[in-house]
This record gives structure tokens, C-alpha cells and sequence, in this order.
């Protein structure tokens, strides 16, 4: 049976929006508003740019809206079920994904402290569609809602208890979506119960975030209390002593926000490279780039590192999964991070992995899978949200 979900991925001067077929995981459209609020917005839907002022969310869903019809599918030859709603922050009130109501509005609201950009744009984005489809039912999808499976010893920090009662101060991890329809996806490709299957998921894009995930559910994750923690990513540094804000401010009074700024915005591959893009420092280090060639075995080293620390939180492990930009396009990245780990039952096949035709780039005696697979965040974002419709 087909049913559509009008998917949305509200930023906070961007609108992304797909109308996703839940159960193929077709698009029927894919449209972005850039640039809201500013002189001149850019809006893309199905290849078509059309580009005029929008000045806030209502007004970039109406112009959504309006290019459906202008450009097609015609909304109203297409019966959608459901909006859904990519939600960065559940905290640990949301472990799956819940069908919007005021109370939901009035959680999301009180987790803006633990995510101040993101949820805000996100809560515009619900209230704005509501707005405009009164009548049907709107799905909030969590970010954070995979890894609330963590056992305690792996999302508690080591510093006073009452941060975490206090402050919210514990490990929450996120890319949750992504790290669920990958390892799903992972564990048809071998052909076995996700419920079987335990497997190390990396997934590598401008953020990067690596899970453990035992028998379908995600035991360990890099990124923590925000998105800065663990592996190198395009801005951000992943990890680092905390150590560092302090001694900032005392030796060169740098203000703890003007530290979490440089960690989140001016650090990771740009800032030892001056590019965020995993394309470009491939291309300088191509070309010779002594930082360039630091940034890539960094970036690596870091990624091998969690993988022999998940392998020991697993014990065994039957895949290790690469997804996202870099992960699914970088032959070279994926090579590096798993080279050595032979030991391990990890074994690239290196003329398949050059050049994959298919999920499996391990040679076939492996005992474990290397596998490539391509994430799909609003897929599983309409694959939840009509879940939570037939579980009404
Ligand atoms: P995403 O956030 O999933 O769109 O991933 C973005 C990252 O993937 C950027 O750092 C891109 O440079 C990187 N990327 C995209 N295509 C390639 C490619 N062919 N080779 C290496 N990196 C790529």
C-alpha cells in the first residue's frame, strides 16, 4: 500500500521537505528553502530553483506548498498520512518517535536548553505545519531516540550526579535515525534478524558519529551530552580535554562560548586544514599538503580507535558499517580506518572496496562484513511515522 509522508527537516533559516512513499522509500519530491528571512531566499523542488523572499518558516512552507502545485506532484492527487518531523533533542523523555500533541510542543520547548539551535527551528517547523495541515497527523522523530538504549555506565559521565539531575549533564548521542535505518538496512544485506546481528555503524557526513549496535539496539555511541563529542568531523573537533576551556581562559581569556564555538565551528578538518569538505583535504593532500595529510590520518586514526573500542564493548561483531558522504564515497577513508585490523576478522577486499558494486566490500572469508550502505534519514523518518500511526 502506498503511503506518503510529507516529511520536514526544519532549520533555523532552512527549510528541507520530501514526500517519501514509506514503504519504497521513493521520493516523490525534494524541495529546500534556503535562506530564510534574508533578502533573497533560494528554494529548490525537484530540480526547479525558485528563488524569492521568504521571510520566516510559515512563509517558505506555503511557497513548499505552492511549487507542488506549480511544478508537481500535485497534492491533491496524492494522499499523504502523515507529516513527520525531524526533532534533534528527546532528551530522555522520547525514546521512539510520538505523535505531536500540545503536551509533545510543551516537552520539545522544555528540552531547548539542551539543544538551543536546533530544537527551537524544529518546534517552528511542527507549529507551522500544523498550521497548514490541520487535519492530519504530525509525527515527531527524534534524533537522540536510538540511543536511549544505553546502559547506564555508557551514557553517565564521571562528574557530580547532580549535573545530571540538575542540568541534564549525561551522554544522549545523535544521527539516531540514520544509525537505525543503516543497521536495519545492514543486517538484510546479511541476510539475517537485526535482532542477531551486532555491528559498528560509521556514520561519516559534515558530523560524524560512530554506535555499537547489539541485536538492533545502539549500546554506545561517540557523540555525547551535544554533537561535538568524539570522531573528527568537518567543523567540529570531536574529542578533546575539557581541560582546554579552562586554560584558554586563563592564558588567553578566551570566554567559554568563544571556546565552544572554535570546538563546534572552527575546528575538526577545517581547522586544521582551512577546508570542512572531506573532498577537498583529499585533494590537498593529493596534491602534497602536509595538513591536509594530518587532517586524513587524524581523522582515521580516530575512526579506528572507536572501532576497536566498540569491537571490545560488542565482544563480536558482525559488520562494521560505513554511510554518509564520506563513508559511502571515500574508498581511501575507509581503507585507512580499518587497515591493520586483520586481527580483528576485518578484512577489505581492496579492489571492492575501490570500487563497490554492491553493499559488501570485505573479501568472502571474512568473518566480518565491511559494508557500504547509503543512508536514507527521511525514509526511516516516514517508515517511523507510520508506525506510530498503526500503533494507535
Ligand atoms: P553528508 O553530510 O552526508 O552530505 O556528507 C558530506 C561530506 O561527505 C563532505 O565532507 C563531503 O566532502 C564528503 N563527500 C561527499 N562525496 C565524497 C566523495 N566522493 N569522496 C569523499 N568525500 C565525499
Amino acid at each position: 500500500m502506498t503511503e506518503h509522508v510529507l516529511v520536514i527537516n526544519a532549520g533555523s533559516s532552512s527549510l528541507k521537505y520530501s514526500l517519501v512513499d514509506a514503504a519504497t522509500g521513493e521520493a516523490a519530491a525534494t524541495g529546500l528553502v534556503e535562506r530564510i528571512g534574508e533578502d533573497r531566499s533560494h528554494h529548490v523542488h525537484n530540480g526547479h530553483e525558485d528563488d524569492q523572499r521568504v521571510p520566516d518558516h510559515e512563509a517558505a512552507l506555503e511557497a513548499a506548498v505552492q511549487v507542488f502545485d506549480k511544478y508537481g506532484p500535485s497534492l491533491s492527487e496524492i494522499e499523504i498520512v502523515a507529516v513527520g518531523h525531524r526533532v534533534v533533542h528527546g532528551g530522555d523523555r522520547f525514546a521512539a518517535p510520538a505523535l505531536v500533541d500540545d503536551d509533545l510542543i510543551a516537552a520539545v520547548k522544555d528540552l531547548i536548553p539542551l539543544a538551543p539551535l536546533h530544537n527551537p527551528a524544529n518546534l517552528e517547523g511542527i507549529e507551522v505545519a500544523r498550521r497548514l495541515f490541520p487535519d492530519l497527523p504530525h509525527v515527531a522523530v527524534f534524533d537522540t531516540a536510538f540511543h536511549q538504549t544505553l546502559p547506564p555506565y555508557a551514557y553517565t559521565y564521571a562528574v557530580p550526579s547532580s549535573w545530571l539531575d540538575d542540568y541534564g549533564i549525561r551522554r544522549y548521542g545523535f544521527h539516531g535515525t540514520s544509525h537505525a535505518f543503516v543497521s536495519e538496512q545492514a543486517a538484510r544485506v546479511l541476510g539475517r534478524d537485526p535482532g542477531d546481528v551486532n555491528m559498528i555503524v560509521l556514520h561519516l557526513g559534515n558530523g560524524c558519529s560512530a554506535a555499537a549496535v547489539r541485536g538492533g539496539q545502539s549500546v554506545d555511541t561517540s557523540m555525547g551530552f551535544t554533537p561535538l563529542e568524539g570522531l573528527v568531523m568537518g567543523t567540529r573537533s570531536g574529542d578533546v580535554d575539557p581541560a582546554i576551556h579552562g586554560h584558554l581562559a586563563r592564558v588567553a581569556g578566551r570566554t567559554a562560548e568563544e571556546t565552544d564555538r572554535s570546538l563546534n565551528s572552527e575546528s575538526g578538518l577545517k581547522g586544521l586544514t582551512g577546508a570542512n569538505d572531506f573532498r577537498e583535504v583529499l585533494r590537498l593532500r593529493a596534491n602534497g599538503d602536509e595538513r591536509a595529510k594530518l587532517a586524513f590520518d587524524l581523522y582515521c586514526y580516530r575512526l579506528k580507535k572507536y572501532i576497536g573500542a566498540y569491537y571490545a564493548v560488542l565482544g563480536t561483531v558482525d559488520a562494521v558499517v560505513f554511510t554518509a558522504g564520506v563513508g559511502q564515497h571515500s574508498a581511501e577513508a575507509r581503507a585507512a580506518a580499518v587497515a591493520g585490523l586483520e586481527g580483528l576478522g576485518i578484512h577489505l577486499d581492496p579492489i571492492r572496496n575501490a570500487d563497490p558494486s554492491g553493499p559488501v566490500v570485505s573479501t568472502d572469508e571474512s568473518p566480518v562484513k565491511v559494508l557500504v550502505i547509503p543512508t536514507n534519514e527521511e525514509w526511516e523518518i516516514a517508515r517511523q511515522s507510520v508506525a506510530v500511526l498503526a500503533a494507535r
